[in-house]
This record gives C-alpha cells, structure tokens and sequence, in this order.
C-alpha cells in the first residue's frame, strides 16, 4: 500500500511513519509514505495557500488552486490514489472505515489548516472523514490517526497475525464489542488479584469469560455498539441483565 499525504506541515509525519510498529512495517515495505508540502504548488513569492473568506467572518480559508494543482499532479503519478479529506463535518472514523481503507492500494490523506478550505476544493475528494466530534488546529493529527489504524490491519504489519483478531470493534455486524479486561504479572498486586479463571488453565472457562467480560463492558461503556455486535439470543438476555 502507498500512503500519501498533503498538507502545509509535512514534516509533522516523520516521527510517527518511522516509529515503532508503523516504522518496522514501512522499513519492510509493507506500505510506503511521502508527504507533500501544499506550498509546493503555489506560485507566488510568499507561497501563499490562504485567504479571506467571501461573505466575511473570522480566520482564513484554504485555497482551491493549490489543493486542485496538488491533489492532479500527485495523481498523475501512479493509480488514482482514494482520495481522503478531513474535516470535523465529515464521516465519522470508525474501525470499520480502517478496513475498508486498508483494502486500497494508494491513499492521499489531504489536511486542512486555517478554518477549513474552499468549498470547491471537496470536489476532489472521495470521502471526507472526521475523526471525532471536537475540532483539531490541522488535519495532520487526523491523517496520522487514520494511517496509524490501517497500517496496522495490512498483513504482516503486526508481525503477530493474531493481534487484530480479538480486538476492540473486531467482528461483530457493525461495531463489534469492546475488548475483555486482561492481566499480566504480578498475580497479585497490593492486595488486588486476577480472575481465578485466567489462572485456570482452562481454555474454555477462559474464552467464555472473556465474551462475557467483554459484552459487560461493552454495555457499562459503549451501550450503542451492542445492538451491531452480533451478539447470540443467550448473549442479548445476558447484556439485557
Ligand atoms: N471551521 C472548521 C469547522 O468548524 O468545521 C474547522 C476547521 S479546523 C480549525 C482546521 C482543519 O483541521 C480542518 O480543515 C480539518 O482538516 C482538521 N480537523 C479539525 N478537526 C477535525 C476532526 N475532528 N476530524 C478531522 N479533521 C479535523
């Protein structure tokens, strides 16, 4: 997968593209990253790539000339790249958008800055996604968001096939359910232990109390995914309890 992104600050991704997980996969090729700089299609002294707002109002929006001249060239490179605007109007991002994204072979993340861009400019966006209901200063956090959840799903990027598997939001029809609560040493940490199950051997015990850990707190925190979890009869009167 090529993972793009465009922006006024694009040496705000390095640092994450080159850590850790993220870092170990593109250093495997499991997925390649370039960031542009949208002042790079400007064409004026002070590479300008804002102004005022027609009708009035505060702040500064981005300009269509740049973004359009930017997003054509970038795409001329290579196959049409999905092309991914973020915006606090937009789709709301979920685990399933990530999956669906980790299925294309080239995103171009687009960023705004100022109050958001000129109207027009959305023309050459595919989707448009936000990624929470609060406003961010830049689209830059929110692209490294949305590049963060789907390199992660690409194969081998995890080194450990199995690590999505049980996950927050996996399975289930629309949300799935949230993850069970898990322990590691010390058994016993200043008088506060571990469920004697987990301790059991029994595989069976084990994998029936994390499902029903699991729903517990899917319904004391996340209640709205419960209806998409694809929970079983048995399991519905249980969450219902
Ligand atoms: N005036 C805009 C509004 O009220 O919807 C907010 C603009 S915000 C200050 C500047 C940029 O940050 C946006 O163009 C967008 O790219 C990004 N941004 C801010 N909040 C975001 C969110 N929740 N999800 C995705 N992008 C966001």
């Amino acid at each position: 997968m090529r993972i793009e992104t465009l922006s006024v600050f694009p040496e705000m991704f390095e640092p994450v593209m080159s850590t850790s997980i993220l870092g170990r996969a593109r250093r495997a090729g499991i997925f390649e990253f370039e960031a542009y700089n949208l002042r790079d299609w400007t064409h004026d002294r002070h590479r300008t790539v804002d102004d005022e707002p027609y009708g009035g109002g505060q702040g500064m929006l981005m300009k269509v000339e740049p973004l359009a001249e930017a997003i054509e060239d970038i795409a001329s490179t290579g196959p049409h790249p999905h092309t991914i605007f973020f915006t606090p109007c937009g789709e709301p991002f979920t685990q399933r958008t990530a999956e669906r994204l980790a299925a294309h072979d080239r995103i171009l993340l687009v960023c705004g800055r100022y109050e958001g861009m000129d109207e027009r400019a959305y023309d050459y966006a595919d989707e448009r996604i936000s990624i929470g209901d609060y406003v961010l200063t830049g689209g830059e956090l929110a692209a490294m968001v949305v590049a963060d959840a789907v390199v992660r799903l690409l194969p081998g990027a995890l080194g450990d096939e199995m690590s999505n598997v049980d996950e927050s939001f996996s399975g289930g029809v629309e949300g799935g359910l949230l993850e069970y609560a898990q322990y590691t040493r010390p058994a016993d940490f200043r008088g506060k232990g571990v469920p004697d199950v987990l301790l059991s051997g029994d595989h069976a015990k084990v994998d029936a109390w994390r499902r029903a850990n699991a729903i517990e707190r899917t319904c004391r925190w996340r209640p709205d995914l419960i209806e998409g979890a694809g929970l079983t009869d048995k399991e519905r009167a249980f969450a219902q309890e």
